[in-house]
């Protein structure tokens, strides 16, 4: 089988093969997560494309979307650079093999150990508020930084379909708001008083944001860089970090909105982002990895309950925190496939797909139409390479699933990587606390 263009067969293809290679077993390996990474490689070089005659960019990946470090590493690899927001995130991005100043530090609660470690390292930062900005002053004691520094702003241009992914807001936690007057005119007075500030950062917020609310964010950023320099009479702002959330399409395989639909609209509303004036720094997350990963999960069970058909599978709130608790928002496609990781055909079903966790809001899907689901079968769930199985959720000691990076070569030949290794209930137990010696089973199940 060569030349897999598309997107279903491509999965199918590399499920069967997970199968034959016991990386999913029935005993053994119920749950796992897999990174297509020459898809992976595919969608970085669209970004980079998009943005084809902009003198300095750095496309920073948001850590946060899939901050596996072997993921990291592999976008390092392909030339990006990568946002951060925690100390862990940081360690995560250098372990990866990121220089500092190819590392963004993002974060509206940084602590001064997070910002004494940052400026040591040189990696830039974007100031969330004019008490870090005084605590960087404190800090730096009059010496120049080696960091570039920047100030993220509140364009308030408003908020998407999601409200807590909306972070232009009036009254959003993150940034300085640019709206407010006293604000305003108080940034502008810090960027006198500090000639190291010279970027402009904003993130207007991320899936559920209209692309169009997106650009005019983007557009306030740079026309109050302008105005900063224009009053300043120097070219003092010298860069725009123009944030991520360009959304992705959760409803089918289709790759839209893509990278070059976006830059288009940020030309028509802030053509000055690309007058040369600026450098630009991009911090895409769901859009570089969602559609390159998917978790697949065998069903254990299936029972009906008041007429519903339920099947009762190992993939639930550990991987799909998001979908779980806020289903209407986070819809996923789940596609049925039997024990050989065959797609299944079957007329539909309407069933609930259900996780391990014990409470009844663990569902992947309700009511969905899916061929019918039985014992063995396994479940497929795509677009979940960013903020799913690399974000694990530990409720009921659920173990972290192993995650596999995947790689097609032209012979169809499919080579997998481990990236995360499944983690074991006693491991699980060991993350606990301090633990006592369990004795492990032995003897008391006859096989
Ligand atoms: C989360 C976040 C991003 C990435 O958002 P995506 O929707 O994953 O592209 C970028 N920048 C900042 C500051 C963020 O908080």
């Amino acid at each position: 089988m060569t030349g897999l263009t598309d997107a279903a067969e491509r999965r199918e293809h590399i499920l069967r093969a997970a199968v034959r290679q016991g990386l999913l077993d029935p005993e053994r390996s119920l749950l796992a997560g897999f990174v297509d990474l020459d898809g992976v490689a595919r969608t970085v070089g669209s970004l980079h494309a998009a943005f084809p005659d902009s003198p300095s960019i750095l496309h920073a990946f948001a850590a946060k979307a899939n901050s596996l470090v072997p993921v990291l590493a592999e976008l390092e690899r392909h030339g990006m650079g990568c946002e951060v927001a925690t100390g862990g995130e940081l360690a995560g991005a250098l372990a990866a093999g990121f220089p500092p100043e190819r590392i963004v530090f993002d974060s509206p609660v940084k602590h001064r150990t997070d910002l004494e470690w940052a400026l040591d390292l040189g990696v830039a930062i974007n100031v969330d508020n004019f008490q870090e900005l005084a605590r960087i002053d404190a800090i730096l004691a009059g010496r120049d930084p080696v960091s570039q520094i920047g100030v993220r702003v509140n364009s308030q241009v408003g908020g998407g379909t999601i409200a807590a992914m909306s972070t232009a807001t009036q009254t959003s936690k993150f940034g300085i708001p640019l709206s407010d007057p006293d604000s305003r005119r108080e940034l502008q007075r810090a960027f006198q008083e500090h000639p190291w500030l010279t970027w402009v950062h904003t993130h207007a917020g991320s899936q559920g944001c209209p692309l169009d609310l997106m650009a005019r964010g983007v557009a306030e950023a740079v026309a109050f860089a302008d105005e900063v320099n224009r009053t300043l009479g120097r070219r003092q702002v010298t860069g725009i970090d123009i944030g991520g959330g360009l959304p992705v399409n959760f409803a089918g395989d289709e790759i839209t909105p893509d990278f070059g639909t976006y830059v288009a609209l940020l030309r028509d509303h802030a053509p000055d982002l690309f007058s040369g004036r600026y450098a630009i720094v991009t911090e895409f997350g769901r859009s570089v990895l969602a559609k390159n990963g998917f978790i697949a999960a065998y069903v254990e069970y299936t029972k009906t309950a008041g007429g519903r058909s339920i099947a009762l599978t190992h993939a639930g709130v550990q991987v799909a925190t998001r979908t779980v608790f806020a289903p209407d928002f986070w819809p996923l496609r789940i596609i049925a496939h039997d024990p050989s990781g065959r797609a299944k055909l079957g007329s539909p079903v309407r069933q609930d797909v259900a996780g391990p966790a014990c409470f009844s809001g663990d569902l992947l899907a309700r009511d969905r139409a899916l061929p019918r689901l039985e014992p063995g079968d396994i479940i497929l769930v795509p677009d979940t390479g960013a903020y799913y199985f690399s974000t694990p959720f530990h409720y009921n000691s659920l173990p972290e699933p192993a995650v596999y990076g995947v790689r097609v070569g032209g012979d169809g030949q499919v080579a997998f990587e481990l990236l995360r290794p499944a983690q074991d209930p006693y491991e699980v137990a060991a993350s606990g606390g301090r633990t006592v010696p369990v004795p492990r089973p032995g003897g008391l199940v006859r096989r």
